[in-house]
């Protein structure tokens, strides 16, 4: 089997090492080494450029290097009929779970007001709160977002998780739907965001839903960029409606210079790193996919184009 690798942002020595360890023979080319077009039989890529995919006549899989599929499911010039998969690996979920909780220790735990006191040698002392006190709110109860909330909820945090549909999650209050939507909002003060980017939730936190946050909110966001309405987040920010943000992910990536996130002193940027495929571990699931496509069986982690996750 011929497997086809494109990333930029991946190391293809580390993904090869460990793709050839699960799939004994497998024959693996990187980008733009492809040889013959027609002898690749699956790929496993991350933002491919539009229309890469259509090269490969006998592509019989497409495996999203990663666990947002937004890049992929809105590329027009995909070939039909084709399965795509995505990762969904459990240490990906650990390693997003260790970045949202910092996030939200960060907030709750009142350091950027001592960042800010220590710049002028200010001695602040703000009495710790105890954990419970403190409604933390989680967007997207998936993969990443359920692993998240329920390590919050470990750690004591009052933790409410809004999805589309109703969630079980233990020590997580449920709400769901468009309707969910206000009273989740309303009783947030640290939100945190692991929606899926989809034609549904592309701007939904736009200037109305970030007022429904009780003032002074929390906002972490490791999604995508355009759930929010950057515009209305620097406006909130400035109004005090928003106190203090986390943000991983951007409307535009690289966040351009003259963003005005990257100034206020109490958002805290970092560049799209809160979680990413882990090639030791997931190569054992695009090898269950690769013998699974082989032999006509149902695929796992498999991405529902029309839905967008
Ligand atoms: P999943 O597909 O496993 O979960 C998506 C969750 O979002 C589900 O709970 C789903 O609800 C919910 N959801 C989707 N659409 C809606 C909607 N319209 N209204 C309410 N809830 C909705 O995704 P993952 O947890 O694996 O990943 C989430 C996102 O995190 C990725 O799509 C990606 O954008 C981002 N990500 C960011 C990374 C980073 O480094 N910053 C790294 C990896 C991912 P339901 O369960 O009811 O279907």
């Amino acid at each position: 089997m011929a497997l086809l690798f494109y990333s930029e942002y991946d190391d293809p020595a580390d993904w090869g090492k460990h793709l050839r360890e699960a799939i004994p023979g497998l024959d693996f080319r990187v980008w733009p080494e492809v040889g013959d077009p027609g002898e690749i039989d699956a790929a496993i890529v991350w933002k491919a450029p539009q229309g890469e995919l259509r090269k490969y006549p006998n592509l019989r899989l497409i495996i999203n290097l990663g666990a947002g599929v937004d890049s992929i499911v809105q590329d027009r010039s995909l070939p039909a009929g084709i399965p795509i998969v995505r990762i969904a690996d459990p240490d990906m979920s650990r390693m997003m779970a260790q970045f949202v909780l910092a996030a939200v220790l960060r907030h709750y735990r009142d350091f950027v007001s001592f960042a800010r006191a220590q710049k002028t040698r200010r001695w602040h002392y703000l009495h710790p709160r105890e954990a419970p006190t403190c409604s933390v709110g989680v967007m997207g109860l998936g993969n990443l977002g359920a692993t998240a909330a329920s390590e919050l909820a470990r750690q004591g945090f009052k933790v409410a998780g809004w999805a589309r549909s109703p969630k079980a999650i233990e020590g997580v209050e449920s709400f769901h739907g468009p309707a969910g939507l206000a009273p989740f909002l309303a009783r947030t003060e640290i939100l945190a965001v692991m929606l899926p980017l989809t034609p549904q939730t592309d701007g939904l936190l736009d200037a109305k839903a970030l007022a429904m946050l009780p003032r002074g909110a929390k906002i972490i966001n490791v999604g995508r960029g355009r759930l929010v309405d950057e515009d209305a987040l620097i406006a909130a920010i400035r109004s005090g409606q928003i106190a203090e943000a986390t943000l991983d992910v951007f409307r535009t990536e690289p966040l351009p210079a003259d963003s005005p996130l990257w100034d206020f002193d109490q958002v805290l940027v970092t560049p799209h790193l809160a979680s990413v495929a882990i090639p030791r571990t997931a190569a054992r699931q695009v090898a269950e996919n690769l013998r699974r496509v082989k032999a006509g069986e149902p695929l796992i982690n498999v991405v529902d184009p029309q839905r967008g996750y």
